[in-house]
């Protein structure tokens, strides 16, 4: 197994997302815009997959979580109340390099960023709202905003969602959806992205248990990472402090993931969404995958919500321990950490063999494809056989049909793209009844017979 180099490693894996479908620019025959991409044939089966695996682990297993699906456009008072519009008009700078951002007044036009001496972007108004207007006319009173985040569309409406589902604290409800930012500096591919998606969780409960449910939301949010195969040392939790908190967080951990990019530096306070994928201390590569914050009563209370305790008849402002992690972010610690290059081939076939080849070691519930069905020739006879397979197949998994190239080629293509089995149909198929199916990872190979193919594919895929 070759390292992981650092430098190249993104570069490699930009490129394997575009050529197999994953992930490319937005509008790109029109040269694309900026912190914008779009998720192709495969990117969009992962973002699906991460998303499903999040809502089965924190909403359909739990009692005591539920879901909700609100707009993007609100009545412009939610982001007033949060504090979003006006605590936010103040000129800043921001550093291009380490994204810090100071308050103008206290520097010169020539000035360096005093943490990195990187360059500063021009003096600017840094709300990174992204405004519309709503109906036909463009003035004050119809601007409207698209949210930054899908927490205050879960705060507004917490009332609503306790009185229909009879809830009592602590109970919480998930979000996943869009969320806009406009960054002054997007980059290193999807991690920082101007839209992008977003899965949170807001859990209520009393302001005496919070340590007790911080602590345990952090550990939960680590161990969704783990149990989907992201490798342990790749992962750390990181507390903020003083002025890298969020004006409304009491208490933030980042569970970061050793990115092969540097991105060091916190923001300061002035802003109100935390770090933004910042990295601590100045370490290369770990940046902030996701964060889990107690952002006390703050919002509720901003909304003028409270709570009254049915049995001891308690009153009060329940406090939010708030996991967010943005899919995107996700999808790219995942492909990252399953991106594997192997010198001088695995196989031994004669046109794959010596050279580099790349197995994306994607868990199975992250796949895009789970099987690939691959008839060893095109005559028709095999092909007919497999296509039977193919529909035996596809009602239950994302299943690839594939003929063309040899079939040294074929596991290759199905390698590059993470799926974790493929099913050959050769000759000796049509006698014997039977095809082999082989793993990704160990490269074994096993006979199966077709009556029992199916059984025997959603028993590996659910173990
Ligand atoms: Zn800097």
């Amino acid at each position: 197994m070759n390292k992981k180099t650092e430098q190249d490693i993104m570069e490699k894996l930009v490129s394997l997302c575009k050529q197999r479908g994953f992930i490319f620019p937005s509008s790109e025959i029109y040269g694309g815009l900026q912190g914008f991409w779009d998720f192709g044939p495969l990117g969009v089966e992962l973002k699906n997959n991460i998303k499903k695996s999040w809502w089965k682990r924190f909403v359909q297993m739990r009692s005591d979580v539920v879901g909700l699906d609100s707009t993007i456009i609100t009545n412009p008072t939610v982001w007033e109340k949060s504090g979003h519009i006006g605590g936010f008009s103040d000129k800043l700078v921001e550093c291009k390099k380490c994204h810090h951002r100071f308050k103008a007044d206290d520097f010169t036009s020539n000035a360096k960023c005093p943490d990195c001496k990187g360059e500063f972007t021009g003096e600017r108004n840094f709300n990174t709202m992204f405004k519309t207007f709503v109906g036909p006319v463009e003035n004050s009173s119809t601007t409207a905003y698209l949210r930054p985040e899908t927490a205050q569309n879960i705060f507004v409406n917490f009332d609503t969602v306790r009185a229909a589902m009879r809830t009592k604290i602590p109970f919480g409800i998930a979000q996943i959806g869009k969320s806009f930012r406009n960054e002054i500096t997007p980059g290193n591919f999807i991690f920082r992205s101007r839209e992008f998606e977003q899965m949170e969780l807001e859990y209520f409960v009393n302001p005496k248990e919070d340590k007790k449910w911080f602590e345990e939301w952090v550990n939960q949010s680590m161990q969704w990472f783990i149990d989907l195969g992201i490798d342990k040392n790749n992962l750390r939790k990181y507390e903020q402090k003083g002025k890298e908190l969020a004006h409304y967080a009491k208490e933030t951990i980042d569970i970061e993931y050793n990115f092969p990019f540097s991105s060091h530096g916190a923001c300061p306070p002035v802003l109100w969404h935390g770090r933004r994928g910042s990295a601590s201390g100045g370490d290369k590569g770990f940046a902030e995958l996701m964060g889990i914050s107690n952002r006390t009563d703050h919002d509720l209370k901003a909304h003028g919500f409270t709570y009254k305790d049915e049995v001891t008849k308690e009153e009060f402002i329940p406090y939010v321990i708030e996991p967010s992690v943005g899919v995107e972010r996700a999808a790219l610690a995942f492909l990252l950490d399953a991106y594997t290059e192997i010198e001088g081939g695995r196989t031994t076939t004669t046109d794959s063999n010596k050279e580099k080849e790349v197995v994306l070691k994607l868990h199975k519930d992250l796949a895009p494809y789970k099987v690939a069905i691959l008839p060893l020739s095109k005559k028709e006879n095999l092909t007919e056989l497999a296509l039977e397979i193919y529909d035996s197949l596809k009602s239950k998994h994302m299943v690839m049909y594939d003929q063309v190239a040899s079939i040294g080629r074929r596991y290759r293509r199905q390698d590059e793209i993470g799926t974790p089995y493929c099913v050959t149909v050769d000759f000796d198929s049509l006698e014997d009844k039977a095809v082999t199916v082989r793993d990704r990872d160990t490269m074994e190979q096993e006979r199966i017979s077709i009556a029992e193919l199916a059984k025997y594919i959603n028993k590996k895929l659910e173990s």
